[in-house]
């Protein structure tokens, strides 16, 4: 690419979730009578087409897009979601819920969590959750979108979906396509470069030859043109996140309460998944091969399918970690491409979503400038880094004793931010969300406290209240989120009512 051309025409390898969202989004943002976007996707080879969990931000992306929400539910048989439950993760038997949203309200301006760790502390102030709408809506099996005063909990619910993300990508692809995206069918087995390393051409099985000017890899784990081509490197994290593998296989529903939430049961050698859609569950096993062999996990996870198996088991291997540079000359991998952290806090898809975001803060204009590829990397190798940080902390905080995988998790060494942050909470109670990262404070709390970490302190300022009037407060705030959880319809019902054209 010569320095002084403008850059108008991108090609995207790979039509999985990482190719169609990004396809859709430039549809959208970009003026297609001026740029030109074509997808190239091999009908060969398969993606993961896993990926049925979200968190709320995939709201934020379909509203960019501009579709509509019931348009989508029925289009990708999508449920909502309001949070993880976590089963045997602090030990066998104990479980706890990681809600959306937020806990409680601020007081004296100070955060919510401050009192009610005083009161904890002292064998009072009840279960967290009882101060989280999404989590009392979670387990009363409720979602709905009811017309409430601003000042209700029920006015800024916080939700995410679970859908089938095979028909998530066909729904993008048909609004991509229809927006003027050229979807080439067609395998990329050659790859040209000008002097000076830049991606030239691509010619795909049939010989026919595609030129761009900058080339998006969506290639899954092959990491087609950024590993292969463009020599990116690797950061490996198995030792922190020895998960590798995974079992996924859909069944029958035999709960006639469709679960406005994942579920996340800890097992040997890793943690099994459920996943509720409109027509099916999803179940996973995520399991670390050096711990348990491949037939043992199949075992497991058949022995938890509460239905029918509605196809074989689907098998995934890869190695945990991100690469430093996922963007090189003129050459950007996004999705699995670029890296992956296991799927605990369902957040492969979000990263493809903040990746697409960074692009279009930084996209080039009339050259490939370093100084923006540097800082495009250096905040992709950051979000990694921190939720990279928050998963380890589901496992470095276990109890569990019970197996050689979870013996070795309970020595899985900290990085320096997350040994300060759970030293904080330890100390203080105080948890801050730093350089605006994605899991806030709630999330933190949920974790923290939810694997049995407890903080030996609270924020001193909030004695200001007399523990009477804390209690007051804290009732008051339980008993409206209860009530507010109650006037919420069944989720199965609302997503019944969605159905009806
Ligand atoms: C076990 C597991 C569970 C997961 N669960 C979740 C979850 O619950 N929530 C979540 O947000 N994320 C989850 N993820 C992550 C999520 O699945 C991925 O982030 C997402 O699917 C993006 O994948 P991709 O598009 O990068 O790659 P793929 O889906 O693998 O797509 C790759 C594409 O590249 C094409 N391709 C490859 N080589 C060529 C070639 N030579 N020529 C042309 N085309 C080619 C393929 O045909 C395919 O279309 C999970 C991942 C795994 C492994």
């Amino acid at each position: 690419m010569s320095q002084s051309m403008s850059i108008k025409s991108i090609v995207i390898v790979g039509g999985g979730s990482a190719g169609w969202m990004t396809a859709a989004t430039l549809s959208k943002v970009l003026d297609l009578s001026k740029y030109s976007v074509t997808l190239i996707e091999s009908e060969d080879i398969k993606g993961v087409s896993v990926g049925e969990a979200t968190i709320p931000q995939i709201t934020l992306f379909n509203r960019i897009l501009g579709i509509d929400e019931a348009d989508f539910i029925r289009a990708t048989n999508a449920t909502y979601k309001l949070g993880i439950e976590f089963k045997d993760w602090k030990r066998k038997g104990h479980a706890y819920f990681h809600p959306f949203g937020t806990f409680g309200i601020n007081m004296e301006a100070l955060p919510f969590h401050h009192f009610w760790l005083k009161r904890f502390n002292e064998g009072a102030g009840g279960d967290l959750c009882s101060y989280s709408i999404e989590a009392m809506a979670a387990k009363s099996g409720r979602f709905g979108k009811v017309n409430a005063q601003n000042n209700s909990p029920l006015a800024n619910m916080s939700y995410a979906y679970h859908f089938d993300s095979t028909l998530y990508a066909n729904f993008l692809r048909d609004f991509a396509v229809k927006r003027g995206v050229r979807h080439i069918k067609g395998k990329v087995e050659a790859v040209s470069k000008h002097p000076n390393g830049h991606i030239n051409t691509l010619t795909l099985q049939n010989g026919h030859c595609i030129d761009g000017e900058f080339y998006i890899d969506c290639s899954g784990f092959r990491s087609l043109l950024l590993e292969k081509e463009m020599g990116a490197t690797f950061n490996d994290w198995s030792d922190l996140l020895p998960c590798d593998s995974a079992i996924a296989i859909p069944c029958k529903s035999a709960d006639s309460m469709l679960k406005p939430y994942t579920q996340s049961t800890a097992k040997n050698a890793g943690w099994t998944w459920r996943i509720p859609l409109q027509h099916r569950i999803g179940n996973g096993y995520v399991y670390a091969s050096k711990f348990t062999e491949k037939e043992a996990a199949l075992d497991d996870l058949m022995a938890q399918l509460e239905g029918e198996p509605l196809a074989e088991p689907n098998f995934l291997a890869w190695k945990t970690g991100m690469r430093p540079q996922s963007w090189i000359k003129n050459c950007l991998g996004i999705g699995l491409s670029a890296g992956f952290i296991e799927p605990l806090e369902s957040t492969g898809l979000h990263l493809i979503q903040s990746a697409i975001a960074r692009l279009m803060t930084l996209f080039p204009s009339n050259r490939f400038c370093q100084s923006d590829i540097d800082m495009y990397n250096r905040q992709t190798t950051k979000e990694f880094e921190q939720i990279r940080d928050f998963i380890v902390l589901h496992y470095a905080l276990t109890e569990r004793n019970d197996s050689e995988f979870w013996r070795y998790c309970r020595n899985i060494s900290l990085s320096e931010s997350l040994e300060q942050k759970v030293q904080l909470y330890k100390d203080s109670g105080r948890i801050f969300r730093i350089d605006n990262e994605l899991f806030n404070e709630t999330s933190w709390l949920a974790v923290m406290h939810g694997q049995g970490l407890r903080s030996e302190g609270y924020h001193p300022l909030v004695d200001r209240m007399s523990t009477s009037l804390i209690d007051e407060r804290l009732s008051h705030i339980a008993s409206v989120i209860n009530k507010s959880a109650s006037l919420l319809p069944e989720h199965a019902h609302f997503i019944a009512q969605l159905n009806v054209k």
